[in-house]
């Protein structure tokens, strides 16, 4: 059953199962396994709002143009207990098919005043139960055509998908019920019943994957990296401040991996400013004393960029290279060459680090700046080439437990707590539109006291589609009151202007950075107190954080100012969730609980799966059974019962 063709199936033909492809339908088993995300109860009875009732054709329908692309139908329809009038809009075409004496279900509202029933829907054949897909240019009646055919020739094939212990255990309906219910379900009840396992079922996979991923991982063997813990501890020492606690433990967690048999595969959290970079430099540096290259990839040029210079004053004596687009051919190739023969330690670029035409000596560490995964593919890229790397990934967006667990399953979790001493409080202001003004009052005495500012806005330039203000007319605003000292930074810049803007910020050359949100992550001014974000309902509120993470890093107290001109109540009460919250996490679980996990990341970028009916957020507890679950199972893979699994795994993998 599982590859059959669909043109197998009633009324599919080459030209529908182009149709059913649209909607990645490729074969029998995905069609059948294609559930409905929701399902209509239409229980009769006469209620005002959602009323459906049976009932026989009383009189012939008249119908009306009301306007030209408008028309009514109107007819009597005989219940069990008395007689109601139906009025239907634009539903001319059926009109031959509702003749006198035939027995017809209508649902809509019904008004006892008139003892009118405004259509909405009207169904030859009574289904309690009509469960309701997502179809892409593919009608119902085809699709529902070939789903029946497709169930009676292939029910008897039908194989169950979980082992029978965990049906047992967790008392769930089998393959072959949960197939007939998600298409025809009875009853209320029974959907419950389905919705249990399926969710149940989409969970264990989706853990069964990371888990095996994680496992596999810390078995294939690597050499291990033998760096020189007092070259280490010396260096820790030059540092102008002590590591925090956090800091201390993660870096031991992330050593101890280095120094191991098996791959390091590490997430490492931590809140905007709470010194993530520093630990990754002692251990670019714990590599380059085990005579090992490092790779440290950054999402953006201007990061990279920032990585670098932060990276060669801390360890001067080392041979870094920054790998970005902004190079000249010459030297790129030199730097290839350099890489290739062992001579550079760190290479510091975006992901085209990893292209086919870089080639290292030998890579013995990958560190990933931000959300930016460095995922399985690029891995087994790596182990073809003969490297199989420890790999770290940062993240300053501090993800809820919850989240990490789904999301970051395959990996170890490193986590710092709490922010390096001394830091400065930010106070966070949710400001309406009007009062602009008197922001950039204040804007104007914290640079008298020498500080500067950075503006952001959501829009570069002007848009015809969307009211919001941009940073181009705001830039042109500010430069007035601001005597000139303001600079202005935007994505779709060349990288030599954004570089030659930044580091007027940084010199002081000017005194305001309006910019879109290229400035979000990681970039590092000190002197920076004040961040002013117009439109901020626009935001997400990680983003807000990171954001705001901009100022606050050196020794003054900071500010940082939301201006939103939306009243709605959702949109306040987020900008008053980040005006009362500073701590990232904290502010993460609140942001979650807010938009939902589909949001959250935004639900493409983050791999974040994509589930017929679990939520990672309701169905949390269900979540963390099957998790444990998985853990168990991929350590019994080759046990009989798991065999269903294993295949799985097999096909999916
Ligand atoms: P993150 O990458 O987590 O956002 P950074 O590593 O960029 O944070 O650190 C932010 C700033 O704090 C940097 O200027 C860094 O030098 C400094 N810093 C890091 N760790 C400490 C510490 N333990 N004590 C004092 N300052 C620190
Ligand atoms: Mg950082």
């Amino acid at each position: 059953m599982q590859n059959e063709s669909l043109t197998k199936l009633d009324g599919v033909g080459l030209r529908t199962q182009e149709k059913f492809l649209l909607n990645s339908i490729k074969d029998v088993k995905d069609l059948i396994e294609y559930f409905p995300y929701n399902f209509v109860d239409y229980k009769v009875g006469l209620n005002q709002d959602k009323a459906t009732v049976i009932g026989v054709i009383a009189t012939m329908p008249v119908s009306l143009f009301i306007k030209k692309k408008m028309n009514k139908m109107t007819f009597k329809l005989q219940l069990e207990d008395r007689i109601i009038d139906i009025l239907i809009f634009n539903r001319q075409f059926i009109k031959n098919l509702l003749t006198v004496g035939k027995k017809i279900t209508v649902s809509g509202k019904y008004n006892p005043n008139n003892n009118q029933l405004v259509a909405a829907e009207i169904l030859f054949k009574y289904e309690r139960l009509k469960p309701i897909y997502s179809l892409k240019e593919l009608s119902l009646s085809t699709f529902r055509k070939a789903l029946k055919s497709a169930i009676k020739i292939y029910s008897s094939e039908m194989k169950e998908t979980l082992p029978e212990y965990l049906l047992k255990k967790y008392k769930l309906i089998s393959y072959k019920d949960m197939i007939r219910i998600a298409h025809y379900p009875n009853s209320i009840d029974e959907i419950k019943h389905l919705k249990r396992r399926v969710k149940y079922e989409e969970l264990l996979k989706y853990q069964l994957k990371l888990q095996y991923s994680h496992f596999t991982n810390k078995l294939s063997s690597k050499i291990n990296i033998h760096y020189d813990i007092d070259a280490i501890n010396t260096f820790i020492d030059s540092l102008p401040f002590e590591l925090t606690t956090s800091q201390k433990d993660a870096l031991e967690e992330i050593l101890e991996n280095m120094n191991s048999d098996y791959t390091m595969s590490r997430l490492l959290q931590g809140d905007v400013g709470s010194g993530k970079t520093i630990v990754a430099i002692i251990a670019f540096y714990a590599a380059y004393t085990a005579g090992y290259q490092s790779a440290f990839m950054a999402p953006t040029e201007i990061l990279a960029e920032q990585h670098y210079h932060k990276v060669i004053k801390l360890l001067p004596t080392l041979n870094i290279k920054l790998l970005t687009s902004s190079i000249n051919k010459k030297d790129r190739l030199q730097v290839l060459s350099d890489l290739k023969k062992g001579v550079i330690d760190i290479i510091i670029g975006t992901h085209s680090l990893f292209q086919d035409v870089v080639e290292y000596n030998n890579l013995g560490l990958v560190i990933t700046d931000e959300q930016h995964r460095f995922g399985v593919e690029q891995r087994q890229k790596l182990r073809k080439k003969g490297f199989s790397p420890d790999v770290l990934h940062m993240s300053a967006t501090p993800i809820p437990r919850t989240l990490a667990i789904t999301l970051f399953g395959d990996m170890d979790i490193s986590t710092i707590k709490e922010l390096p001493k001394g830091r400065k409080k930010i106070t966070t202001k949710y400001v309406k539109d009007k009062e602009l003004d008197k922001v950039i009052d204040f804007i104007k005495q914290e640079i008298k006291l020498g500080r500067q500012a950075y503006i952001v806005t959501a829009l570069i330039t002007e848009s015809e589609k969307i009211d919001l203000q941009n940073a181009v007319d705001i830039y042109e605003i500010i430069k007035d009151k601001l005597d000139g000292r303001v600079g202005l930074l935007h994505g779709k810049m060349k990288s030599s202007v954004k570089e030659e803007v930044m580091n007027d910020f940084k010199n002081r050359n000017i005194d305001c950075l309006v910019s879109t949100t290229v400035i979000e992550v990681g970039v590092d001014v000190p002197n920076a107190s004040v961040m002013v974000i117009i439109d901020a309902d626009r935001f997400g509120l990680s983003q807000l954080h990171q954001l705001r993470g901009r100022i606050g890093r050196g020794e003054y107290n900071s500010y940082c100012f939301l201006i939103s001109s939306n009243k709605s109540d959702k949109a306040v009460k987020r900008l008053k969730t980040i005006e009362k919250i500073s701590d990232g996490f904290e502010l993460s679980e609140a942001d979650l609980k807010l938009r939902g996990p589909g949001d959250f990341f935004g639900v493409r970028q983050s791999g974040y799966p994509n589930f017929k009916y679990a939520d990672i957020v309701e169905d949390m507890s269900i979540l963390l059974i099957a998790r444990e679950d998985a853990k168990e199972i991929v350590y019994n893979i080759n046990d009989e019962n798991n065999k269903v699994l294993k295949e799985y795994l097999k096909n999916n993998f």
